[in-house]
């Protein structure tokens, strides 16, 4: 029988972590959960995962031709691109000043008079861009997170706010799905905040979401998921449920921010509308988990929009563990509430503050992730048949990786089987 020839072979890692439990030649219960495979290797071809394991065995197994390219990780770490299911990262312009005013105590509603503040001035200079300004910049944004070795995003619209300006951020999303490596996911958020020009007649602005911006997104194939901010000075759980529900209607999987800064409702939304995913889940209380497992919704949080706000309380994340939810975790990458590209900075905050074990952590920024936007089967694991999306660290053990808190050990990036970074 003739051999495979791989055209991306890695061979040697200190500590392979697959996160395929059925994968792991450990014994340890907590080394299984992540997959490990001791002095591991991983051989791809055209972009897929084609064999995982030992590095003696899989040598044996396949032929190395010239065109293979060979990376020896002897003394690091090998794990799947970071898979980030929650971010804002198309946008002109940022707000530092609003941040330093928040941290010195300046109440928000103080903060709104001064100019150049608040989600509405984003929304403002994200209108005015043209679409070859906005993929420039959204371009830097994703590079951020390249580096820090994502390789799978979830991108918001949400700065436009009518519908051909929801239109241009969208055709962003696609546009990095369909012409970079990268592993994108797109949302419509129309339903971010009530635009300055409905100011009053918020029941116009829903209105229009439901009767035009929604459907034609659907038509038009520019988003995988609908979105709602459900909180107050945003949308009601009324409105959410609406406009989810639509969504859905038009073939629209419903996502919803929830409870961030109280019980608005929101997760008891995502039970009953079916979503893939709650987010934030701060304020959300114990029954409304319990709906939450039953709904089988995963929980995405974002401690780093917790830490960025200066605020003390953090999502339940250990409850939500024990309980047996499937906890994934993002950045929430926006220029208000999170300026932070780094997952291995979020993995650090959800060990810290969450109370995540390592693993829980690590399984919660590739696979529950992954789960998060409907990616599991292509994304989040390294197995055969997978898209090739692999990180290697500059660090001997993965238990590193929260304690190194915000250094950057991703060495090399590959998405797809393309190096995007290292090599
Ligand atoms: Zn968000």
């Amino acid at each position: 029988m003739e051999l495979p020839i791989p055209d991306l072979l890695i061979i040697n890692a200190a500590e392979l972590l697959t996160l395929s439990y059925g994968l792991s030649t450990e014994d340890k219960e907590a080394e299984k959960k992540i997959g490990l495979i001791r002095e591991g290797a991983i051989a791809a071809k055209n972009g897929r995962i084609i064999a995982v394991g030992r590095t003696e065995d899989l040598v044996k197994s396949l032929r190395v031709s010239k065109d293979t390219r060979q990376i020896d990780a002897s003394h690091k770490v090998v794990l799947p691109g970071f898979v980030d299911p929650h971010t804002h990262l198309i946008f002109k312009g940022t707000r530092e000043k609003e941040f330093l005013m928040r941290q010195q105590g300046i109440p928000m509603q103080r903060i709104l008079r001064e100019e150049n503040t608040g989600i509405i001035s984003t929304v403002r200079w994200t209108r005015k861009a043209t679409f070859d300004e906005l993929l420039d910049e959204t371009g830097l944004h994703v590079s951020s997170l390249v580096d820090w070795g994502t390789t799978t995003i979830e991108i918001k619209s949400g700065y436009g706010l009518n519908l051909e300006e929801e239109i241009k951020m969208l055709k962003i999303a696609r546009y990095l799905g369909n012409y970079t490596p990268l592993n994108v996911r797109a949302t419509l958020l129309a339903a971010h905040i009530i635009p300055p020009e409905y100011h009053m007649r918020e029941e116009k602005y829903v209105e229009l979401v439901v009767e035009d911006i929604i459907p034609i997104i659907a038509k038009n194939k520019l988003a995988d998921f609908n979105d709602v901010y459900c909180e107050k000075g945003a949308f009601t759980r009324e409105q959410a449920k609406k406009l989810l529900q639509v969504g859905k209607k038009f073939g629209l999987r419903p996502k919803i921010h929830a409870d961030e800064m109280s019980d608005s409702g929101g997760a008891e939304v995502a039970a009953s509308t079916g979503a893939i995913s709650a987010d934030h889940l701060v304020y959300t209380t114990e029954a409304n988990l319990k709906k939450l497992k039953e709904a089988n919704v995963v929980a995405v949080l974002l401690p780093i929009t917790t830490f960025s706000l200066g605020l003390e309380r953090y999502a339940p994340g250990k409850t939500m563990e024990e309980m047996g939810l499937t906890v994934a975790l993002g950045t929430d990458y926006n220029p208000g509430t999170s300026m932070s590209p780094s997952m291995p900075l979020v993995i650090s905050f959800a060990v810290i503050k969450l109370k995540l074990t390592i693993e829980e952590a690590i399984l919660a920024a590739t696979i529950n992730a992954a789960m998060a936007i409907g990616m599991e089967k292509e994304v989040g694991t390294i197995e055969p048949g997978k898209r090739a999306n692999i990180n290697i660290l500059k660090i001997k053990h993965y238990e590193e990786i929260p304690y190194r808190i915000g250094e950057n050990y991703v060495e090399t990036v590959i998405s797809n089987g393309e190096i995007m970074k290292g090599g």
